[in-house]
Order: structure tokens, then sequence, then C-alpha cells
């Protein structure tokens, strides 16, 4: 069944004030446009980690020690590729020219995903509506996971903020062998229609699935054989889906962000469209220097929702600027302080989620 998407209320004051206080810093402090010099140094280095790490595990290591840490060393490098090149490029946001950012994107179709799939589930659905069930993609993650209130509950969910991080060890593997081939053979994400790859945007994507079935699979195989292949495989792969979806559910998934059900059509969502990315979006741990740079300032989600086309080097500049509007208009900015304090508030979140009660306020709330 085709689903309808929401409508929001027209924009209200507080979107205009954060555009224009946000135009108001980036004109007047000297800075790279879009990422400048600092994006290209951390591309560098967080790819040639991991083509080193990748060319070390195949050529070089031979014994289970020597093998496991580079298969570790490569998971963060793949994630790391994923945070800081291939999202930025996702949103225009890695290069001044339409051709760098789309190279930039193209980066996750040599990870074993389509760019083209994510453009219009991570871009369009995902950021357009976030934490509104149905239509938001990331709060789909099949019927063993309830995210939202708004979703229907099985007995098994009470147990999810257990067995969670065993199913986003699946994530990137499921998205290979699954997800974005039924997605273009249906054309459908969550129920929405989605226009399926022609010409270069079909070339491209089989390109990258043959890419990467190539270095991940045939390759190494012809050197170390199927089942080592396929162990190390899953080990790397399976790492890099738990650090990928733990970073995507610290921004939503937590305590602390509201969660929506999909309006009937003929009704408006309940805030308007800045509102809404503030209420269903938390950051974390803007302390550290360390998961910003390797996160790609995606423990900054409320500026990336809010300004998803500035490169997320500026993202710890503009966050000041944005909790000042945000204060003048009595909107919270809502925040966990540490990568704990996000981790605990997701767990807690599964947990109410898997819970009774959780059906039991929403009908209340509703
Ligand atoms: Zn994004």
């Amino acid at each position: 069944m085709q689903r309808t998407l929401p409508k929001y209320p027209p924009h209200g004051a507080l979107r205009n004030e954060l555009k224009a206080a946000v135009q108001a810093y980036l004109d007047g402090a000297p800075h790279d446009s879009p990422g400048g010099w600092r994006i290209f140094r951390k591309s560098l280095v967080i790819g040639g980690i991991a083509v080193g790490s990748y060319l070390l595990l195949l050529l070089v290591a031979t014994a289970w020690w020597q093998a496991i840490p580079l298969s570790v060393v490569l998971a963060f490098a793949l994630a790391g590729i994923g945070f800081n090149i291939m999202h930025d490029g996702g949103h225009g946001s890695y290069a001044s020219h339409r051709a760098g950012n789309r190279m930039a994107a193209m980066t996750l179709d040599i990870l074993g995903g389509s760019s083209y799939v994510w453009r219009f589930k991570h871009n369009f659905l995902h950021h357009s509506y976030p934490n509104v069930a149905g239509v938001d993609d990331d709060l789909e993650a099949g019927a063993l996971l309830r995210l939202s209130p708004h979703q229907p509950r099985m007995r098994i969910h009470r147990f999810q903020h257990w067995y969670a991080w065993l199913l986003y060890g699946a994530l990137a593997v499921k998205w290979h062998v699954v997800d974005d081939y039924r997605d273009v053979i249906t054309g459908r994400v969550a129920g929405h229609r989605m226009p399926r790859p022609r010409g270069w945007d079909l070339v491209q994507f089989l390109a990258g699935k043959l890419i990467f079935i190539s270095w991940a699979f045939v390759i190494p195989i012809w050197i170390h054989g199927v089942w080592l292949t396929l162990a190390f495989y899953l080990l790397c792969f399976g790492m890099m889906g738990v650090i990928m979806a733990a970073v995507f559910q610290l921004a939503h998934c937590v305590e602390g962000a509201d969660q929506f059900d999909c309006p009937e059509s003929t009704e408006r969502l309940e805030h308007d469209w800045a509102e809404q990315q503030l209420a269903t979006t938390v950051n974390f741990a803007r302390g550290s220097r360390l998961l910003t740079w390797y996160l790609g300032g995606l423990n900054y989600q409320v500026e990336h929702h809010l300004f998803p086309k500035i490169s997320h080097v500026h993202y710890p500049a503009v966050a000041e600027v944005v909790r000042e509007v945000c204060l003048r208009h009595h909107v919270a900015y809502r925040e966990h302080v540490t990568l704990w304090d996000a981790l605990t508030a997701h767990a807690r979140h599964l947990r109410d989620m898997g819970h009774a009660s959780a059906v039991a306020a929403s009908a209340a709330a509703a």
C-alpha cells in the first residue's frame, strides 16, 4: 500500500531566526567553504588507514593475532569513511562542486551500499520526517525492534535492549545482501514509492556492487579461500554495523527525543519543520574532540538536521549560535553530555519501547 507523506505547518519565527543567525555567523567568521583543507586532510587519513589495513589483512597477516586487530581497525576506518566522506557527500556539504560531492557519496557504493537508495531513505525520508513512524526509514529496523511507541509491540520486544546489539551487527550484512536489491526491485522504501535508478544511476548502482563484491569477496577468496574470507567479512562488517547503528540511534532513538505518529492525510504534523528537528534530535559528547573528529559531526546531530548542507567541520561553532536562538525561543536544545550518557539513554529507550506501559503511554498521549 502506498503511504502518504505528512505535511508540515508553515515555518515559524524560530526557523527564520536560526537561518539568519547561522548565516550571520558564517558571513562574519573566516572559514573554509565547504569544509576546506580540514575535510580533505581527514579524508586522506581515514582513507589511508582503510586501504592500509585492508592490504595488510589481505597480503601480510598470517596469524589470528595479526588479522583480528587489523579487521577491527578496518571496521572503524570503513565506518569513518561513511561518517566523514559519504554522509557529507550525500548532503552536498563535502565539496563546493557537484562532482566532488557525488564522488564522496559514491564511497558508499564501494562499501557495498547504494548512494542512490541512501539519498531517498536518508536525505528525503529521514531528514524530512525524523521520528515520524511510518515515514522515517531509520525507525524501520525490522519486526524484532520496536523503536517508536507508534509501532506494534510483540512480547519479544521486552528483551530488545539485550538483543538489539546483535541485530545492529547484522545491519551492514543485511544492507549488502537484501535491502538495496529489494528497494530497487520493488521501487519502494518503507512503503513509499522510490523512483527506480535509470541511466547513469543504474550503471553506478551495478558498478558499485561489482567493485564491492570484487574487493570484499573475489580477491580475498582467491588468496585465502572461502571460509577464512567469510569469517573475516562477518567480523569486520559485523563490527562496522554495530558502530554505524549505534551512532545513528544515539541521535534519535534515545530517552529525551520525542516520537510521533504519522497524522491522517487531512491533518498536519504538530510542529513546524525546525521544531520537529529540535524535538526529535539529541546531540551527545559535544565536548569530546576525538569523537567530534571521528564521527564527522554526527554527535552534533541537532546542527546537522537543521543545516545539513553546512560541512560538519563548522558544527561546534554553529552549535553555540543554535543554542542561543533556542534559549531565546524557550525551545529545548537536547543533548547528552557524554557518550556513556547517550548509550544508556538508548538502552533505556529500547527497554521502555519493549515494555507494555509504552503502549498505554502513547495511547494516552494520542
Ligand atoms: Zn544526514
